[in-house]
């Protein structure tokens, strides 16, 4: 096994260990994570769920819904995610893109090539990297990695890669060392977050972290 291989399923491993599994990606339908992702966008997950509970109440948790429905009705149900026109405007886009290309079918959507599928994403309206991988790993069980700042900070205070590396860099660092996998990858992001979230914050909590015999830690 190649080391840089080796280093990373050591920390899979320890993670694991520690956390056991997080069970990603807090939703009860594909579409529900694709709905999560885009409202997620700086904003915490409390609110992620009001919005995504508001919606739910009112029978509008689905695209055909949102593909039906005026941007400023659906910015009033969405009220708790913040940054509601905008917001709003992510979700017709993608429900326009979603209806016209995949007939609202997860299915026909899932059929569809991982890269040709990221440009599509990448092209619509407030999709930038971290939320198309999201909804490609996540929603759709394609082989990708997800970066987020919390694996920034956690792989660049250990020394594998800098803070200002592009997200492009780190991706292909996981991807070029793990193995394809979707189960792995789904369950790796979500062990950096956990990690990110509870141990790894601006400031470390180093002392009781797992990661903490690692060696090479730069705050
Ligand atoms: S040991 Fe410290 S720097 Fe490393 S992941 Fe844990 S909290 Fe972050």
């Amino acid at each position: 096994m190649p080391p840089q291989t080796k280093q990373l399923m050591n920390i899979y491993n320890r993670l694991y260990k520690a956390f056991g599994s997080r069970n990603w990606w807090p939703a009860d339908t594909a579409e529900e994570v694709i709905f999560g992702a885009i409202l997620t966008q700086n904003i915490t997950w409390k609110n992620v769920e009001q919005a995504i509970g508001a919606l739910k109440e009112q029978g509008k948790l689905s695209f055909k819904a949102i593909a039906n429905m005026d941007e400023q009705t659906l910015a009033t149900i969405i009220r708790p995610a913040r940054f509601l026109n905008q917001k709003a405007r992510a979700l017709k886009t993608f429900a326009d893109y979603f209806g016209n290309n995949y007939r609202f079918s997860i299915k026909n959507m899932k059929k569809r090539e991982l890269w040709a599928l990221r440009k599509e994403l990448l092209g619509l309206y407030r999709i930038g990297p971290e939320t198309a991988d999201s909804i490609l790993l996540y929603a759709l069980e394609k082989p990708i990695f997800v970066i987020d700042v919390y694996t920034k900070r956690i792989f660049s205070r250990h020394g594998f890669l800098n803070m200002e590396d592009p997200y492009e860099a780190y991706q292909n660092f996981f991807m070029q060392n793990l193995p394809r996998e979707t189960g792995l990858y789904n369950e790796y992001h979500a062990l950096l977050v956990h990690l990110g979230n509870q141990y790894c914050k601006p400031k470390p909590l180093c002392g009781s972290c797992p990661l903490r015999t690692l060696g090479t830690i730069n705050n």
